[in-house]
């Protein structure tokens, strides 16, 4: 459920035409903006035209057609601009940094001189045993019917009232 009235959503009034943008692509359902803070030359956001605060809140179907835009943007911008590669972002939520709650893709140029900094630069490593791992994999197969034919066979088998594990890091 979004938290956010669509009339007081920047990225709604952007869609609406009360608030400029420079727009890259359109269609009935999405709309490519050039980002105002550019991480680099090209960075364009990707939006539904519709008030989805987040991923979560967006049905399946919609976001494929979402994706969709996202696919040829990156395309667009990786010929519009030159570029060497393309980085794409999407942030859900406040814990992952969003900070405009309207959900967007970031389709973001990337140069060869930049040297090559993905998610990994920003993220650092956390070491995880083998048994947290496990538990892991267990708990996301059970939030999905789209489970792999042959699921990771856990080399500890997790013990009846073994303590939870704490995804907080
Ligand atoms: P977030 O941090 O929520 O993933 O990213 C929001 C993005 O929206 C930022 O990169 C920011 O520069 C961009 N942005 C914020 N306000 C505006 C605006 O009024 N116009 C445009 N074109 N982009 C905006
Ligand atoms: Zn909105």
């Amino acid at each position: 459920m979004s938290m956010v009235d669509p009339k007081d959503c920047l990225f709604c009034k952007i869609v609406a035409g009360e608030i400029p943008a420079k727009k890259v692509y359109e269609d009935a359902n999405s709309l490519a903006f050039l980002d105002i803070n550019p991480r680099n030359p090209g960075h364009t956001l990707v939006i539904p035209k519709k008030h989805y605060e987040t991923l979560f809140d967006m049905p399946e179907n919609e976001a494929g057609d979402l994706f969709k835009v996202v696919k040829k943007m990156a395309d667009v911008c990786k010929s519009g601009v030159k570029a060497d590669g393309i980085s794409i972002g999407q942030s859900n939520g406040r814990a992952a940094g969003q900070i405009v709650q309207h959900l967007h893709f970031h389709v973001i140029p990337r140069f060869a001189t930049e040297g090559p900094v993905g998610l990994e630069g920003v993220l650092p490593v956390k070491k995880m045993d083998e048994p947290s791992m496990n538990k892991i994999v267990e708990s996301l197969q059970k939030g999905t019917s789209a489970k792999p034919k042959e699921p990771a066979k856990p080399v500890k088998a997790a013990k009846e009232g073994e303590e939870e594990i704490d995804f907080k890091f």
